[in-house]
Parts: C-alpha cells; sequence; structure tokens
C-alpha cells in the first residue's frame, strides 16, 4: 500500500464504500507502519490511533477482531441500537461505549459488538423500525406505545 499511488488505493477500496479521502491516509499510515513499525501494525490503542485515519473506533476494531483484545467499537448501529434499547442516553459514541462497557461482561465484548451490528444491519435499521416491532423491544418495554426516537440515527 506505501508504494502505490492514492489512485490504485481508491480503486480498491471503493467496493467496501470508503471515499478518496481513506485511499490518502491509507497510503500515509501505510509509510508510518513500514518506517516506524517495521511492517508491524502495533496493537495498542495509544500508538494506532496516532496513524492517519485512524480513530477510536477504526483502533478498536482493530484491537479486537485483529487481535483478539477486548474493545468495543461503536458505530452508527450500535450507537442507535444502545438508545433504542434504553442502554444508554445517546450523548455520543463516547457515552454509549461507556456505559456498553459497563454494562456487559469483558469478555463479551468483541463477539456481542458484531451481534449488535448484524441486527442493526438486518432487522433494526435507522428508518424501519421505531421500537414496537420485535420481541426485544416488547420484552424490553411492553408498555411503550409511541415510536422510540432516537437522538442520532
Ligand atoms: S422492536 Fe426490534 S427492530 Fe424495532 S427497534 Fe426494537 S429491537 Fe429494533
Amino acid at each position: 500500500m506505501s508504494k502505490l499511488s492514492k489512485e490504485t488505493i481508491y480503486s480498491i477500496i471503493k467496493p467496501c464504500g470508503l471515499g478518496p479521502k481513506k485511499s490518502k491516509a491509507i497510503r500515509e499510515l501505510s509509510k508510518i507502519l513500514v518506517k516506524k513499525y517495521n511492517s508491524i501494525v502495533p496493537d495498542n490503542f495509544n500508538d494506532l490511533e496516532k496513524l492517519p485515519g485512524v480513530g477510536h473506533k477504526t483502533a478498536s476494531v482493530v484491537m479486537s477482531q485483529g487481535f483478539g483484545i477486548p474493545a468495543f467499537a461503536v458505530d452508527t448501529h450500535i450507537h442507535r441500537l444502545a438508545q433504542r434499547w434504553g442502554l444508554t442516553n445517546g450523548k455520543n459514541v463516547r457515552v454509549t461505549e461507556i456505559d456498553l462497557k459497563k454494562l456487559f461482561p469483558i469478555s463479551s465484548w468483541n463477539k456481542l459488538h458484531l451481534q449488535i451490528i448484524f441486527w442493526g444491519r438486518e432487522f433494526c435499521q435507522a428508518k424501519a423500525c421505531y421500537g414496537l416491532e420485535c420481541s426485544i423491544c416488547k420484552a424490553c418495554y411492553p408498555k411503550r406505545m409511541k415510536p422510540f426516537i432516537h437522538k442520532k440515527p
């Protein structure tokens, strides 16, 4: 990646839905990985989050899915579902992450993160439901009668 042009990288990542800015970041971070880290991706938040284009969410995904180290990456699906299920007040993704980490055992984080994302993509999409349809919300909120509107989709 460090030797490829931005345009070539973009042609590779475009089918994943990533934009042209990401190709620049991938090229830059690849150069840093080769030079500074001897071509080895670091396995800690501190170093990962210093790389171009890598925020806390991406670093969390690398830590959990790449290295098997417990982390709870909160993407748009998890943020939305945690609000619908009353597990957070939805102030922002960092608060949601803290709230979820308090609620679930550390041993469950890496698997649970994926389970919630897949559920959100398949059945609990942003505009597809207002907390009144399936057994999850019916069990958690049997008295819910009005549509639940989350703060941020
Ligand atoms: S009822 Fe089911 S699909 Fe609808 S918000 Fe609740 S969990 Fe999601």
